[in-house]
């Protein structure tokens, strides 16, 4: 079945080559591109060559209906061909291909079209992100994907417009400002089509602000809706969509005065459209500030944030939500892909969302109600709920896990990473699994402050962050009976409602095919990759290529020419630049790496070990050092690592040139002479002399580093 599709394909393509020969007149105009609609991505799965949305359908299924590469001859998968990219900051990003045509967004927001046969590069499109705003966000300045839709590629950029971009030329066509550029959110994920609209939503929920999905008009970029995901003043309606159900329904869960910064339910991830019934779903996050004392007076379920929202897609209008976490107050971000399946349950045909967010339960609701169908962990070790009730929907809470009221630390399970956070994950219509990156007893500590002060532009939560350990990574548990974290792929059957099989690793996204093999991209020493292949049903490795670049970002699948591919975005994602190696490497760009049965492509090696670290000969006074260790800890670590453990994503300050020199390191971090690459002028957050302060801090670290690697020298 799906060979014919792929025979068929390359058919079509040899018709092409023969009318060729004689060259109508037409032959010069521009060649159509993406030409993509709604039609087309309704039946996404019948042209199974392309991959032409986020989610590969419509339904965010990341399944591939091509079949040429089994678990039988697997051996012969090689690089095909690899494209560097022009910026060596995190990717996360997950290719389109639409005819023989890639298209790619990287860090920056910058767009590539490219050859998906060769990886000759076609066009480059450049937004020129304003620098500073990469101060915006907690994890660097990636972007997870563009959209294409009637001949335009969508991106969204860092600093808040969507861009409307000629497929065929590269050229800009519209572009329009979701956010103004004074403001605390940031754009990270990939925008989503369909009924003509393009969604997009933004991130912020670490820095303040309420949470919104715009819609534009895909042909004009006019705006045809927008909906609030969290109620702001009562007496000053915004205007739009969400007015109505923010009044009736979510403003009676917030207590205390609104003001201009408590809000979060950022719509940062997962945007699906619905097709069968013509709605759009938003997954949102956390709320802001993290302490739920802090911005509804410590009660409240505070609609709609950590919630699945349903909404009419061509007004925008409210239809239903099911909550996920009520008051949260762990970072259980509820942004994880939604994925849209019909599923027989118990001999009934149900069109099922599923849903697995941070707080460690695999849930199933209804696509038409919003009923919740069921809802189990799909993680060990949860310790915030006891479990689901079914009847009400309402997580069956631990009353230990309230520290914000109780005053007290409560170790959370899982940590503020999640059960799963944002990996693309994808479901296999032929095995009915659903494929996750899923991690058992992660844990975070987390320790209520007593009081509260909003700063506008700092990573500004309401509790401490990094307290014991780095978000996304496991964190120690003080308790020392404690369960191991561990870390697997994760094959759920959402028939049955439990785990099929569970490979240990920690990986990223993953995607299944056909062919019966699932896909998934990891990690070597933090910075370094490999794709990995395992059974589909049994969950066996079967296969693993390494990469220059670990592999964080999407992996795709098309076809060219008859020729299945598979393709990886790669370079580090921006979760890992807080993430400590002893191993640090010099800093390399992204790359598009290509694989396919019997390729011949020889990919770069691995980056170089990191320049040594700068032995600063100065003396700093052991107060000094102290009060750096404290200003670097809530200002610079989460960019450059925790206790200066870079992996060198961003730049690894234990290396910098400027750590041995007052004058240089002052201008860069009080003034912003690097502030282009995201490196605002700190001055204004840091008391006089802070800047010193941390040098002495860093320098001490980098003698620490320079003593571990002497030490090790054989
Ligand atoms: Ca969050």
């Amino acid at each position: 079945m799906k060979h014919t599709s792929i025979a068929l394909f390359s058919l079509a393509l040899l018709l092409a080559a023969c009318a060729k020969q004689a060259p109508p007149p037409a032959a010069l105009a521009p060649k159509p591109a993406a030409q993509v609609d709604d039609a087309r991505l309704a039946k996404a799965d019948s042209e199974p060559q392309n991959w032409m949305v986020y989610g590969g359908n419509q339904q965010a299924q990341r399944f591939s209906g091509l079949n040429q590469i089994t678990p039988d001859n697997i051996k012969d998968l090689k690089p095909a061909w690899s494209m560097d990219f022009d910026t060596n900051r995190g990717q996360e990003s997950t290719a389109l291909v639409v005819d023989g045509v890639v298209y790619v967004t990287t860090a920056w927001s910058k767009v590539y079209a490219a050859d998906a046969k060769t990886g000759k590069a076609l066009w480059e499109f450049d937004p020129k992100v304003a620098g500073p705003h990469a101060a915006m966000n907690c994890c660097d300045v990636v972007s997870r994907g563009a959209a294409v839709y009637q001949g335009k590629v969508y991106v969204a950029t860092f600093d808040g417009r969507l861009i409307a971009i000629d497929a065929a030329s590269g050229k800009q066509v519209w572009s329009t400002a979701t956010f103004d550029p004074e403001s605390t959110h940031a754009i990270s994920g990939a925008p989503r089509v369909g009924a003509g609209l393009v969604f997009i939503g933004n991130s912020g929920g670490e820095f303040g602000g309420r949470g919104y999905v715009s819609a534009y008009k895909a042909d004009t970029g006019e705006m045809a809706w927008r909906f609030f995901t969290v109620p702001g003043d009562p007496a000053k309606p915004d205007g739009a969509a969400s007015d109505a159900v923010l009044a009736s329904k979510a403003q009676a869960t917030w207590f205390g005065k609104p003001n201009d910064y408590r809000g979060g339910g950022n719509v940062w991830n997962s945007i699906v459209y619905d097709p069968d019934f013509d709605q759009v779903y938003l997954a949102t996050g956390n709320g802001f500030p993290w302490l739920r004392t802090f911005r509804s007076e410590g009660k409240g379920d505070n609609l709609f944030i950590d919630s699945v929202v349903a909404l009419d897609a061509k007004t925008g209008a409210y239809r239903w939500h099911y909550q996920e976490t009520p008051g949260d107050i762990w970072d259980y971000d509820s942004v994880a892909d939604m994925i849209l399946a019909d599923l027989n349950l118990g001999g009934q045909a149900r069109k099922v969302l599923m849903h697995t967010p941070k707080n460690g339960f695999f849930y199933e609701l209804d696509r038409k109600t919003g009923e919740l169908i069921s809802a189990e962990p799909y993680i060990a070790g949860i310790n915030w709920a006891k479990g689901i009730d079914k009847k009400t929907g309402r997580p069956i809470m631990n009353p230990l896990a309230w520290y914000d009221s109780r005053k007290q630390p409560f170790t959370a399970s899982p940590g503020e990473g999640g059960g799963h956070s944002w990996a693309p994950t994808a479901f296999s219509p032929k095995t009915g699994f659903m494929y996750l990156q899923a991690s058992d007893y992660s844990s975070a500590r987390h320790v209520p402050r007593p009081t509260y002060e909003y700063v506008k532009g700092l990573d500004n939560i309401g509790t401490y962050h990094f307290t014991n350990h780095a978000p996304g990574q496991a964190a120690p548990n003080p308790d020392p009976n404690a369960p191991k974290p561990a870390n697997y792929l994760l094959a759920w059957d959402p028939v049955a409602q439990k785990a099929a099989w569970k490979m240990p690793g920690l990986g990223g996204a993953v995607m299944a095919t056909a062919g019966g093999v699932v896909f998934q991209g990891h990690s070597r020493n933090v910075v370094m990759g490999e794709l990995v292949a395992y059974r589909a049903d049994t969950g066996e490795k079967i296969w693993s290529h390494e990469t220059p670049n670990a592999v964080a970002g999407g992996v795709v699948s098309y076809a060219v020419d008859g020729e299945q591919y598979v393709l990886v975005t790669t370079g580090q994602g921006g979760g890992s630049i807080i993430a400590g190696t002893p191993d640090v490497r010099a800093r390399q760009n992204g790359r598009l790496v290509a694989f396919k049965l019997g390729g011949t492509a020889t990919l770069a090696g691995d980056p170089p070990a990191a320049g040594p670290p700068v032995v600063v000969a100065e003396d700093f006074t052991a107060d000094s050092v102290k009060v750096g260790a404290d200003l670097y800890l809530n200002r610079c670590a989460r960019c450059h690592g925790i206790n200066a453990m870079s992996p060198n994503i961003l730049p690894d300050l234990r290396r910098s040139a400027a750590l041995g020199s007052k004058d240089a390191w002052r201008s860069i971090v009080e003034d912003g002479a690097l502030q282009n690459t995201g490196m605002i002028a700190w001055k204004r957050f840091l008391p006089e002399g802070g800047a010193e302060a941390i040098r002495g801090y860093v320098a001490g670290q980098a003698r620490v580093e320079a003593a571990a690697l002497a030490a090790r020298k054989p």
